[in-house]
């Protein structure tokens, strides 16, 4: 138990009494809360296509590993160019002769069966997704699963609506849709693209990043359990060559692609030309904004979850904090404080904060770019957690005295790493905050309605968030401006991405 003399004293703004902080030192440990539930992985994945797991026409497979603590989980298929050939064949045989003509009211019962069928293996799905990605265990099981669950939910609910989602106009599917996604949401962004391609009666091509196939694949055994037609959806595994060939594929009359900036770019070039039609989820950098009449102890909360939230593995991370001068010393004391009582470690235990990261090259990047924060002469604060000896792992940490032109204030990070600036008025926090190429969330902390819509209309961010962070729910879109991309996925106008109007 803390002590009166481990008692350490910080002004408070809102009482102007000293503020008792307790340093529970090593006086109160954890004891390890390891999730067992069994993720029931196999020891090789094969290609979902046509309904089936098929082995990929070259016989290659890669290695999935768990991040950790480097060990082998599975083998993954290497789709290469026939393999996508065969899954875009499929689909397009689904949607001519199945999934094109069913009514929406029949999809729905099958989109319903697997948000059920998600929700009755959801510990399994998380146990896996933790294993396979390094989130803890916490985020998967609390988050990423359910979320996910809800995201078929609420599209089985549009889909026999259609008639209703542009009043005036009706909708018709694209045809068949190819989607690339990303490593730091594997399940959750599969939802978000699968859910509403399906409910608009489109049929799907996707494939999931090389470092997270597995729930993509077990959601593929979800699938066969609930009866979706062969080829409506087709999930090819592999690396960018695998991505490229799922983008550029002539029978695609739509693609989608959550992902960096730069390969965003890359699939942009490659089908400028083309009739296809495109949404594209990429990078960001988002100003957390925290006005001096904000509530302090709250924001601190959000400041930790818009940056820490999936080891900051977030296009939408609040990576840049912006604070008003007046508070930035308390804000950075209440931060400091925080930090060192998050847990960061094995991601399987239930008490755990902070996983590991994603992979090896992930953390490479991370630690190049601190490097770079640190010689630029910001100031570096870490805690001294203890990381385990095996895995990859970087602990939280946050740079003060960053200015705009540092590279932490600039890049995507895409860790958990926080750089903080200070400004003085509303209009030097906007001018900040927009001074980015980026433009896919924000967050605004303020105890003044008015304040709050004034921000949100002054922000070029596709979604702001008011004193609060990394807020999801199905219905509300998302998506970004500028070099975070375009397109929403969620809600109506999430819909409406995966039909043309007539
Ligand atoms: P991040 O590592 O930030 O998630 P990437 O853009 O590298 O971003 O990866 C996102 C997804 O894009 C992954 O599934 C990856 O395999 C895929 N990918 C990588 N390069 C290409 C490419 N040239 N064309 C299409 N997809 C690609």
């Amino acid at each position: 138990m803390a002590t009166l003399t481990d008692k350490k004293r910080t002004k408070s703004r809102s009482s102007g009494r000293p503020a008792a902080e307790l340093i529970f030192g090593n006086l109160w440990q954890f004891d390890p809360a390891p999730e067992t539930a069994d993720p029931k992985l196999k020891a090789r994945y094969d290609l979902f296509i046509g309904g089936k797991f098929v082995a990929p026409a070259s016989g290659k497979y890669f290695v999935s590993i768990n991040p950790a603590n480097e060990s082998k989980l599975a083998e993954i298929a290497h789709a290469g160019v026939a393999d996508v050939d065969a899954a875009y064949a499929a689909a397009q045989k689904a949607f001519d002769t199945v999934w094109g003509k069913m009514p929406g009211k029949e999809r729905a019962k099958y989109i319903y069966r697997i948000a059920r069928l998600l929700q009755d293996r959801a510990r399994e799905f998380a146990v896996a997704e933790t294993m396979d990605g390094g989130k803890p265990i916490k985020e998967s099981r609390d988050f990423d699963v359910p979320m996910a669950a809800a995201h078929f939910f609420y599209h089985a609910g549009w889909a026999d609506k259609l008639d209703y989602v542009a009043p005036g106009r009706k909708v018709v599917p694209h045809g068949v849709v190819g989607q690339v996604i990303p490593w730091n949401f594997p399940l959750l962004m599969l939802a978000w693209k699968i859910a509403p391609a399906l409910a608009m009666g489109n049929c799907v091509v996707v494939k999931p990043a090389e470092t997270t196939s597995i729930t993509a694949l077990k959601l593929g055994e979800i699938l066969q359990d609930a009866g979706l037609p062969d080829g409506v959806v087709n999930i090819v595994t592999g690396f960018g060559d695998t991505g490229a060939a799922v983008m550029t594929h002539p029978t695609a009359a739509k693609v989608a692609f959550t992902g960096s900036t730069e390969v965003g770019k890359i699939i942009m070039r490659s089908l400028a030309g083309t009739e296809k039609k495109m949404t594209m989820e990429l990078g960001g950098k988002a100003a957390n904004i925290i006005f001096d009449d904000a509530p302090i102890d709250q924001a601190v909360e959000g400041i930790v979850n818009g940056i820490f939230f999936n080891q900051g593995h977030v296009c939408c991370a609040g990576s840049r904090l912006l604070v008003q001068e007046s508070i930035a010393d308390e804000v950075l004391a209440k931060l400091k404080t925080r930090i060192k009582v998050l847990r960061v470690g094995d991601p399987m235990d239930k008490n755990t904060d902070l996983g590991a990261i994603n992979s090896k090259e992930q953390l490479a990047t991370i630690g190049r770019l601190v490097a770079s924060g640190v010689k630029e002469g910001a100031t570096m604060f870490q805690p001294e957690c203890k990381l385990p000896a095996k895995g990859w792992y970087f602990r939280p940490t946050v740079f003060s005295g960053v200015s705009m032109s540092h590279r932490i204030a600039r890049e995507e990070i895409f860790g958990p790493v926080l750089s903080v600036l200070t400004f003085r008025t509303l209009d030097e926090a906007v001018e900040k905050a927009n001074n980015t190429a980026y433009g896919l969330s924000a967050g605004v902390w303020t105890d003044k309605g008015s304040r709050i819509l004034k921000m949100s209309t002054l922000l070029k961010a596709g979604v702001v968030w008011a004193n609060t962070y990394n807020k999801f729910d199905p219905t509300s879109p998302f998506g970004g401006y500028k070099e975070s991309g375009f397109g929403r996925e969620g809600g109506r106008q999430g819909l409406l991405d995966y039909c043309k109007l007539v």
